[in-house]
């Protein structure tokens, strides 16, 4: 099982980059947003709850994120098995506590954290023009800034987390998506990722 965290800001590209990921090695892609986006669409109990955090541009509680997060592993073990891209997950350091605790458990860990760096200014431009393009609902003006300011407070320092741990690499989000991708895999070379090219459905069937 290998375990990728895919990590950065809003607007950082961590959905763009993962598809990548997913298409050439076969992970597992767990977006904590889409999830949470998901159940606003089918208007679930929780998509009424996550919505009113997300429209303000806050974040879950901790509590609920965690057991939501462990609930989707529980019921994709096939599927997770291969290896996950954590993708908008953790995003404080309790999350990410709780994160090695839980695959610990399943005699794993996160092997690699990839931090996709891309300016404030940049970071600004790409979400308003996404939700013009998009419609999100916390891509506007006013959620923007407090979805980045919530970043820097409470989701920024577990880049000094998973340092302390050596686990994290920096790669440049800025330029073409292909050539951040190029350098994403370089920063994964030392994990001898091998492409998902053996059988018609790998992750159901491995
Ligand atoms: P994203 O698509 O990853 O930008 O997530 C959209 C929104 O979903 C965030 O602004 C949060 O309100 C919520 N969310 C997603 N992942 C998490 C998480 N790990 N912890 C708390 N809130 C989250």
């Amino acid at each position: 099982m290998m375990n990728l965290v895919i990590f950065g800001a809003p607007g950082s590209g961590k959905g763009t980059q993962s598809d990548r990921l997913i298409d050439e090695f076969g992970l597992f892609h767990i977006s904590t947003g889409e999830l949470l986006r998901n159940h606003i669409a089918q208007d679930t109990e929780l998509g009424r709850l996550a919505d009113s955090y997300i429209s303000k541009g806050h974040l879950i509680p901790d509590d609920l994120m965690i057991k939501i997060l462990e609930d989707v592993l529980d019921s994709n073990p096939y599927r997770a098995r291969r290896g996950v891209i954590f993708d908008g997950f953790p995003r404080t350091i309790a999350q990410a506590e709780a994160l090695e605790k839980m695959l610990e458990a399943r005699g794993a860990g996160i092997d690699a954290v990839v931090g996709l760096e891309v300016p404030e200014e940049e970071l600004t431009q790409r979400l308003i023009k996404r939700g013009q393009r998009e419609g999100r609902s916390d891509d506007t003006p006013e959620t923007i800034k407090e979805r980045l300011n919530v970043y820097h407070s409470t989701t920024h320092p577990l880049r000094e987390f998973y340092t302390g741990k050596g686990k994290y690499s920096s790669v440049d989000g800025t330029g073409t998506i292909e050539s951040i991708y190029s350098d994403i895999k370089k920063a994964l070379s030392h994990l001898n990722l091998q492409p998902n090219e053996h059988s018609i459905d790998p992750l159901i069937n491995s």
